[in-house]
């Protein structure tokens, strides 16, 4: 498995700390609205990274934290009249909640940072210990120029940095670079007691904190948007190395920015959407699958238009999932004749197979491949075609029959792979008893079993359009579309499939 390194900027061989293991942080949301779907996309994005490491065998901690104080959180709750911590609560739920209806899995731990001060201020202290922070009138700061390797991931320039950050000097700082750890609270604002003010942390050591605790260091990736590089990202590694002296994180992942109709998402501008808003208008398995036909660091562009394909897409799968289903519980099987090769059985077979068996490999090569989730959609695309064409004249032979049941398998294992959970109907078909008595009905029929029972209505139908007879041939046509059946003529004759 290999996998793209912000840090090194390659692609490297993933080799976990603990063989069979896997320790990943990702950075939670600020809980002061509800989140876009920018947001979305990178936890999406990471959530399928998450469960393919978990399909390949690792045991996976997935450490995702809560942000339930900062400044965002104390503005919203002036503005409303409410307290920090009800703001924080509501928007935390409002979170889970929509991360359940996205079809993210719940992390391993979801640590929040009002609950985790002491680790942060043991952090913070020890950083003082040593030289890496100061205090000033109840701030502590981060003695950036004490951390030389500042700048690594974001591939930035101390000296550069330096000349832009000279317009805002707060001039208590010992460097215009420095940043904030601890930051002493104004009248009226949440606080917790330290050693230095009453106070609340700053957001980057909120991080350094919570994954240090959870899941030692080095760990091995850290994850987030790729606006979290500079300087959030860069900010952990100094405080984490300053204050540990080892490497805090092996493997850095950043997922792309998301546009909507080609341009940036802004709230300014309008130009701005809710992942809540969206799932009004779309099935959440719609969405993964159009977010995942992009790669995860690549730019993704939202439109209605590309929504809409990618629902239609959904309901292509889902109808080939009905078909195969159909096919094997409805199709009379066809035996191939003893000491004969049935050609049809054959050749549909071993194309089956053979589709399936690809498929199952270009997925695992595409993911092994930093996680291209595109290769892997477009590789089960492909089992879908092969799974509809293999049934469409009948199923011959048992052998076959074993093979359209593989193909459904494996679409429903792969796409619950990338988090694309479908309905599985679920509950009792009510197909045969309804055919045998539309069958009953039209044609005669005095059996009991729905195969033959639709057997004989598409012959009916065949016998009366021979002998023109059309209100005859549109009774069965749309007696069978009341069963969600719709009749397709192939060059074998007509079949049924479900609508
Ligand atoms: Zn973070």
């Amino acid at each position: 498995m290999r996998l793209y390194n912000t840090l090194t900027r390659t692609k490297e061989e993933f080799v976990p700390v603990t063989p069979g293991k896997v320790a990943f942080y990702i950075c939670g949301p600020t809980v002061y609205n509800f989140i876009h779907i920018g947001n979305a996309r990178s936890f999406l994005s990471f959530d399928v990274i998450r469960r393919y490491l978990e399909y390949s065998g690792y045991e996976v901690t997935y450490v995702q934290n809560i942000t339930d104080v900062d400044d965002k959180i104390i503005n919203r709750a002036n503005e409303e009249g409410r307290t920090a911590a009800e703001v924080a609560a509501e928007y935390t739920q409002a979170f889970i909640d929509s991360m359940h209806a996205l079809g993210v899995a719940d992390p391993t731990i979801r640590p929040r940072a009002t609950d985790e001060i002491d680790t942060m201020l043991g952090l913070i202290t020890s950083l003082i210990a040593s030289g890496h922070a100061y205090e000033v009138e109840g701030d502590v700061y981060f003695s950036v120029r004490s951390f030389p390797a500042y700048g690594k991931l974001s591939g930035r320039d101390i000296e550069q940095m330096q000349s832009g950050a000279r317009v805002e000097v707060d001039q208590r700082k010992h460097d215009p670079l420095d940043f904030a750890l601890w930051k002493a609270a104004k009248p009226g604002e949440p606080s917790w007691e330290s050693p230095w003010s009453a106070g609340r942390p700053g957001w980057h050591i909120e991080c350094s904190a919570m994954s240090g605790k959870y899941l030692g260091c080095p760990f091995d990736i850290h994850a987030g948007g790729d606006d979290l590089v500079f300087p959030h990202h860069e900010n952990e590694i100094a405080q984490s190395e300053a204050a540990s002296g080892v490497t805090f994180a092996n493997y850095w992942l950043h997922g792309g920015m998301l546009t909507i109709d080609k341009a940036k998402m802004s709230k300014s501008e309008g130009n701005y959407l809710l992942l809540k808003d969206v799932l009004q208008i779309v099935r959440p398995q719609a969405l993964r699958l159009l977010m995942l036909q992009t790669h995860y660091r690549s730019p993704f562009d939202y439109s209605r238009e590309r929504l809409d394909e990618a629902t239609a897409a959904l309901e292509r799968i889902e109808s080939a999932l009905r078909n195969l289903t159909w096919a094997v519980e409805n199709y009379a099987v066809v035996p191939a004749a003893p000491n004969s090769i049935d050609d049809r059985n054959t050749s549909w077979t071993c194309d089956l197979l053979a589709r399936i068996e690809a498929t199952r490999r270009q997925f695992a090569e595409s993911m092994d491949d930093d996680f291209n989730t595109a290769g892997a959609v477009a590789a089960l695309f492909e089992l879908v075609t092969a799974g509809n064409a293999s049934i469409k004249d009948g199923i011959y032979g048992q052998s076959h029959q074993l093979a359209v049941i593989d193909a459904h398998d494996a679409i429903v294992e792969l796409l619950g792979v990338l988090g694309v959970e479908l309905e599985q109907g679920g509950g009792e078909d009510p197909l045969p008893e309804e055919a045998v008595a539309l069958a009953a009905e039209l044609a005669g029929y005095k059996g009991v079993l729905a195969a033959e029972a639709l057997d004989s209505l598409l012959r009916l139908r065949q016998d009366a359009r021979a002998q023109k007879n059309w209100a005859l041939a549109d009774a069965v046509r749309d007696g069978l579309a009341k069963l969600e059946l719709a009749i397709e003529d192939t060059s074998s004759g007509p079949r049924l499939v479900r609508k």
